[in-house]
């Protein structure tokens, strides 16, 4: 065996024609430590600045003159003896040719870097009640209906322990509850430095809920073919508190049995907390968890405890999917059918596809699970690549909500211009008398969508960006794009007249005509605008689920996650497609946000009811989602984008350009429109566009996108791969931003 002297070396600089390896020396004292994939410190350019870089590979013959190449300085990733990092590195290489983007993109995405580590203070929870104290205290809150206060206790009865954050934060406490609680000498709040410890660390209980039959069904077909290479992808579906997670849990025990690790990816930690804590609750130290609010250091620091073989399972959002395991066993991707799984950066990976890419590579297995498979998923388990494996009962019995669609047409044929249709009104009054709580969902922000002039149509714009003003109730017009403001003017500025009125309505128009029809109801908003602030999310929920009100109005953001066991009655104000106009998955969005939002109904022991108010109560999308029928959704939906061409159907390349010279953004594309045809030899009705995309303009920057479809994933790739050629040796690109989206 050759020693290997030298290092082919990825330098991290963001520069398109640095797209290749350089080699350097590895010193006597750094040869046990350099590998494939560690980050290293070396002298680059002119001046010899110190520079990060990715080594490729290891070799023994040098390239160029041996005098020439210069030395390693340091390993700054990756600890000696461990390996794993160079089945990453392939991970990246296949990111980079998958998506479209640099080496040193893909590596940055798949490769943390250990920063300078700085130990903070951290607030802690300590529990100084002993066993029974505890037990009587639970049960006093439980029969005073605290319910924060109850959540608190249970958490820290299993934990004896909490980070402060984590009880103000994913437990939903607030302040006020901690306090008393710590003045009623239930606990204590202390002050601890910690060292850069996301999450507090203390013994599982393990508490155990014995699988009924069809989730022992299913994890015991997984578990006979755990060997069976034809079988790397399962795909649960099942509605919502059918049982999935038990599931999850279930295969990861058998996974740490065989000595291997796990990751669990989950959409949002925020709206997720409830599902963390079971996590923890079963698996206590030997899990992990990475959230967005992670600083880039404890980020590395949670990979370095996963490279060192200290915990078994991961869980976080779509990066965690990087996580160093020495022996990876399986990944989990939860509501594998959100959106927040497609990375919005170069490279824009699909956490579900790199996923499965990881798992072949390192003969993991995955498990998808979701109440609403995306198309993609469900067709490829239907084509047999995927197991598919269905749960179509709730795991504690308790039945599904009562759907009824509401016609808005008819409302407004009769006269009725309120955002509340009779029916969602009917049972907004019952609901509230009978002392329960309702969620209303609506998919917009601020007050009222946009300010037109009722004599000219003239509609108030933003300077920067081409979207109108949103008018909010401080008078003043907001661009939500870029975040102008302006006073709403008194008259139109184009001809002067005086009629000004607002179009669509907003969360906060629908807050106070809620407020209007119910004066004596406690009512809470959360939109974009009302969670700005750092804790925003978990107060209002928080506020909610202790009963500080009875109505809860919101975007989308309130119809994920949260149990909220006494609301019995959903609203969705507007359930239309138009919601998500613009894109081809439209109805596919629409019938999963039915879908969740209906499965807040109805959790506790009170039978739910959801009203869809509709102006389009026969889409099959509507349709299909009241009567909770995914099946039959699904055969409509694969045969419009069959007829249509769109994935999964067919692949789909969308190519994103962004300047800030309209003209020159033009050409641009259009040029790329014309070698994508002549290198395409089935061009015929494949290459859409280029267009401006449905915002054309934002900050002064204009946008265009030009869409590729083709049969197969190789064919687009080859595309993309001479795409990208051109786009790096034209020096006309060098001012315009290019975004390849890759979709299957
Ligand atoms: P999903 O992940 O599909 O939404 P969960 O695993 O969260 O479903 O289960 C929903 C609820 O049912 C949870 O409160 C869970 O504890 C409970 N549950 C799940 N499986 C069982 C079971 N076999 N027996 C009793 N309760 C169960
Ligand atoms: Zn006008
Ligand atoms: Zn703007």
């Amino acid at each position: 065996m050759t020693e290997s002297l030298f290092a082919d070396i990825i330098v991290d600089i963001s520069h398109e024609r640095l797209d290749r390896t350089f080699q350097y020396r590895i010193p006597e004292a750094l040869r046990t430590e350099v590998r494939q994939g560690s980050v290293v410190r070396i002298p680059f350019g002119k001046g010899g600045r110190i520079t990060k870089g990715y080594v490729m590979k290891l070799t023994g013959t040098p390239e160029i003159e041996p005098s020439r190449i210069k030395d390693i300085c340091e390993v700054v990733s990756g600890d000696a003896g461990t390996s794993g990092e160079d089945r990453l590195v392939a991970l990246a290489a296949w990111m980079r040719e998958r998506y479209g983007s640099t080496m040193v993109q893909a590596l940055r995405t798949v490769i943390p870097v250990k920063q300078k580590i700085k130990p903070r203070q951290k607030k802690s929870l300590r529990l100084l009640l002993d066993e029974e104290q505890t037990q009587e205290k639970i049960a006093f809150y439980r029969q005073k209906n605290q319910r924060a206060r109850l959540r608190l206790l249970e958490a820290l009865e299993v934990e004896q322990e909490l980070p402060y954050e984590l009880a103000t934060g994913r437990l939903n406490i607030s302040a006020a509850t901690v306090k008393a609680m710590e003045e009623q000498g239930v606990l204590a709040c202390e002050t601890v430095a910690v060292y850069r410890n996301p999450v507090h660390q203390s013994g599982a209980s393990n508490i155990r809920i014995p699988l009924n039959e069809e989730q022992s069904r299913i994890v015991e077909d997984i578990r006979r073919n755990w060997d069976n290479p034809q079988q790397t992808v399962s795909l649960i579906h099942g509605i919502t508190g059918s049982g999935k997670t038990e599931i999850y849990m279930e295969l990861i025990d058998t996974v740490i049995a065989r000595g291997q690790q796990a990751i669990v990816l989950i959409p949002e930690i925020a709206l997720t907390y409830q599902t963390v804590m079971r996590f923890y609750r079963r698996f206590g130290e030997r899990i992990s968890i990475i959230h967005s609010r992670l600083s880039a250091g404890e980020r590395y620091d949670q990979f370095q405890r996963a490279r060192a073989g200290d915990i078994d399972v991961m869980i976080g959002p779509r990066s965690a999917l990087f996580t160093p395991f020495p022996d990876l066993g399986i990944i989990i991707i939860d509501e594998e059918h959100e959106p927040t799984y497609q990375s919005e950066q170069t490279p824009r990976y699909h956490a579900r596809e790199t996923a499965i890419k990881r798992a072949e590579l390192e003969h993991a297995k995955v498990i998808l699970g979701s109440a609403t498979p995306s198309l993609e998923a469900y067709s490829r388990a239907l084509d047999g690549e995927y197991a598919l494996y269905t749960l179509k009962k709730r795991a504690k019995n308790s039945s599904l909500p009562e759907t009824v669609v509401a016609d808005m047409r008819r409302e407004l044929a009769e006269g009725n211009r309120s955002i509340l249709g009779r029916t969602l009104k009917k049972e907004l009054e019952q609901c509230l008398a009978r002392g329960q709580q309702a969620m209303l969902f609506l998919n917009r922000r601020g007050y009222s969508g946009f300010l037109s002039c009722r004599a000219c149509g003239h509609v108030l714009m933003c300077p920067h960006c081409d979207v109108s003003l949103s008018l909010h109730n401080n008078g003043r017009m907001v661009c939500h794009y870029c975040g102008y403001t302006e006073r709403r003017p008194a008259r139109c500025p184009k001809c002067g007249s005086e009629f000004l009125s607002g179009f669509g309505i907003g969360t906060q128009q629908a807050q106070e005509m809620v407020a209007r029809e119910f004066p004596q109801a406690r009512i809470l908003r959360m939109d974009m605008d009302t969670t700005r602030e750092k804790d925003g999310h978990e107060k209002i929920l928080s506020a909610f689920a202790n009963r500080e009100a009875d109505i809860l109005i919101g975007t989308q953001m309130i119809v994920k996650g949260h149990d909220f066991p006494d609301v019995t009655l959903v609203g969705i104000l507007a359930a239309d497609l138009s919601l998500f106009a613009d894109d081809y998955r439209a109805s596919e969005r629409t019938f999963q946000l039915i879908t969740q939002a209906a499965g807040r109904a109805g959790r506790g022991k009170e039978l739910g009811k959801v009203v869809i108010q509709t102006y389009d109560p026969e889409h099959y999308c509507i349709r299909t989602a009241a009567a909770q029928d995914y099946e039959s959704f699904y055969e409509e939906e694969i045969s419009y984008r069959m007829v249509a061409g769109y994935p999964p159907a067919r692949k789909m390349l969308s190519i994103h350009g962004t300047c800030r010279d309209e003209q020159h953004l033009g050409v641009a594309m259009e040029y790329l429109r014309r070698l994508a045809e002549r290198i395409y030899k089935n061009s015929e009705g494949n290459i859409i566009g280029p267009a401006p995309e449905s915002i054309a303009k934002i900050q002064e920057v204009y946008r265009r996108v030009l869409y590729i479809k083709a049969g197969t994933m190789e064919e687009l790739t080859a595309i993309k791969d001479r795409l990208e050629q051109y786009i790096e040796a034209n020096d006309g690109y060098r001012s315009v931003g290019i975004q390849f989206d890759m979709n299957e």
